[in-house]
């Protein structure tokens, strides 16, 4: 009972007509970031997460403390638990589910390649499943990824771009993701928005990212691998920083339409769409590391090396103009000084916490 009063006091809005969301990866650092924004905005939010240790838990447990502050409720579960899920619709009647929980990074796949099945797919059915069969259906709103587009060459990537060549799993996974997304909408009129992220930086952020371990190594003196192209170009990311994403995710939730089916019975035609949600402006990672060197005012140990075959892509680079035309998203934050902000809140962080515990962390790139 306890439980359910925290449940439905999170999910309840704040303003008159404002939304009622699930955000699942809520202890993430997506998902905590627009958790605090929407549930400022005065919408309900309830969080979901499964707090697994892919990188420091305590890190994921200090965002939930942040939540808490700010009046948003976690429930720690896992997406595959279909009986929790439903449970959480037969209290709340959510319009909205804001769905970030995955399993993220692109590495991380050649040691455990089940969790990117279980999280990414048979996670994503079994909420759809539940989402389907809640009524009222709410509108979902889920994390895609740019790696989709693979070794695609056409650049910017613009959403028509070809998604067939990934190059990790963990891409195949994201765009299994999309073709679930298809079906679910065609058949039970769900609606769908899916949002390839580009490479999201900033405070909060995932340890297992390069900018997050090489302002670590920087640091604490440690070499750092810096990836050429086989044919010996930099690799560059479109680094997009989380405000920008945070409205882009917003925009996305306030202009979904509604499903139109309901209890998993009716079905009709509801909206499915997908965006690029992106920087619009590559940086090659060298330029990554001198800023950072710059802001720590520590050189780092570089360590020049070709690309290996581990799912990364050489590069990455947003078209946004259909965001912007039907959300008015547009990235404002420029790489030198969105990192300005990380750096602050590294510094802050670990200052507080100098002693930190060595914990499960795995080296990752994008994604
Ligand atoms: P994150 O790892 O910080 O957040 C994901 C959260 O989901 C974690 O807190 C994790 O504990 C939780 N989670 C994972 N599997 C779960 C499961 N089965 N059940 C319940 N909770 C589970 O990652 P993020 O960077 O915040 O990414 C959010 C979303 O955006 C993910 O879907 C990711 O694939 C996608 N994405 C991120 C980026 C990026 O650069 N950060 C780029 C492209 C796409």
């Amino acid at each position: 009972a306890a439980w359910e009063k925290r449940v439905r006091q999170s999910s309840t809005p704040k303003r008159p007509h404002g939304l009622s969301v699930l955000v699942t990866g809520a202890a993430g650092f997506v998902g905590s970031h627009c958790s605090i924004a929407l549930r400022k905005r005065g919408d309900g939010v309830l969080g979901f997460d499964n707090f697994n240790d892919y990188y420091y838990p305590s890190l994921k447990r200090a965002r939930q403390e942040l939540l808490e502050k700010n009046q948003v409720f976690i429930v720690e579960g896992d997406l595959n638990d279909g009986p929790l899920l439903r449970k959480l619709f037969d209290v709340v009647p959510f319009t909205h589910v804001l769905h970030l929980a995955a399993q993220a990074g692109v590495r991380y796949a050649m040691k455990n390649p089940q969790s990117y099945i279980s999280s990414n797919i048979a996670g994503l059915v079994n909420l759809l499943e539940v989402a389907k069969a809640a009524n009222p259906q709410p509108a979902i709103v889920w994390a895609s990824s740019s790696s989709v587009y693979g070794l695609n060459t056409e650049n910017p990537f613009s959403e028509e771009h070809r998604t067939d060549q990934p190059a990790s799993l963990y891409a195949a996974t994201k765009k299994a993701g999309e073709e679930i997304a298809h079906t679910y909408n065609h058949i039970y009129g769900l609606s769908l928005t899916g949002l390839r992220f580009f490479t999201v930086y900033g405070p909060w952020g995932r340890p297992d990212m390069a900018y997050f371990f090489f302002t670590k190594a920087i640091l604490h003196g440690k070499s750092i691998d810096i990836y050429r192209t086989q044919d010996n170009q930099e690799v560059a990311r479109d680094f997009t920083y989380i405000d920008d994403i945070v409205k882009g995710c917003v925009g996305a939730l306030d202009t979904a339409e509604k499903s139109t089916g309901s209890g998993g019975k009716k079905r009709g035609p509801a909206q499915l769409r997908v965006y690029n949600l992106g920087n619009t402006s590559p940086v090659p990672v060298g330029r990554l590391v001198s800023i950072l060197e710059g802001l720590l005012g520590s050189k780092a140990k570089k360590h020049l090396i070709k690309m290996p075959r581990n799912g990364d892509v050489p590069y990455t680079h947003a078209n946004v103009s259909l965001a912007y035309k039907d959300f008015g998203y547009k990235p404002t934050t420029d790489l030198a000084a969105g990192l300005r902000k990380f750096v602050k809140w590294y510094v802050g962080y670990y200052g507080i916490q100098p002693r930190v515990k060595r914990e499960n962390s795995h080296a990752d790139d994008s994604a």
